[in-house]
């Protein structure tokens, strides 16, 4: 089956996520589907949240993977079917990667709210009252 946003052929759903609570689209590609899920991330501190989950997912897949090493890897010829926890593991890093890469994008969307709003809490912690006050009058402009 051909992903209808990269053209990719062959990539299984094994994990599919769905964030937005709709039906997951089966119609694209796995990384695909993770990085229109992410784009439902219209905040930094949602985004966050989402990332620590992902965390400590990741760390109990490296508990996992320290603990049965000789599960690690999938029967010949099933790697791309197989669920290991070395699989899952690589699953996380992806969508951690991604994570980042929306992250990014929310940070340099110059007049985004959430930049904003980054900023002025940077600001409050760094005691730069006179960006603060810089930042929140920009944020008041945007939401007249
Ligand atoms: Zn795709």
């Amino acid at each position: 089956m051909k992903c209808k946003i990269c053209g990719r052929t062959g990539q299984l759903h094994i994990l599919g996520i769905n964030l937005s609570g709709g039906n997951p689209r089966n119609d694209v590609c796995q990384a695909c589907q993770l990085k229109e899920s992410l784009k439902d991330f219209k905040s930094l501190e949602d985004l966050e949240m989402f990332e620590a989950r992902y965390l400590s997912l990741e760390k109990s897949t490296k508990e996992i993977i320290q603990a049965m090493p000789e599960a690690l890897e999938a029967p010949k010829g099933l790697e791309g079917l197989a669920l290991t926890p070395m699989s899952v593991f690589k699953h996380i890093q992806e969508v951690l990667a991604e994570i980042k890469v929306r992250r990014m994008e929310l940070l340099t969307d110059e007049d985004s709210e959430f930049r904003l709003d980054y900023l002025l809490k940077k600001a409050i912690e760094e005691e730069d009252f006179e960006q603060a006050d810089k930042l929140q009058r920009q944020l008041d402009d945007l939401k007249k």
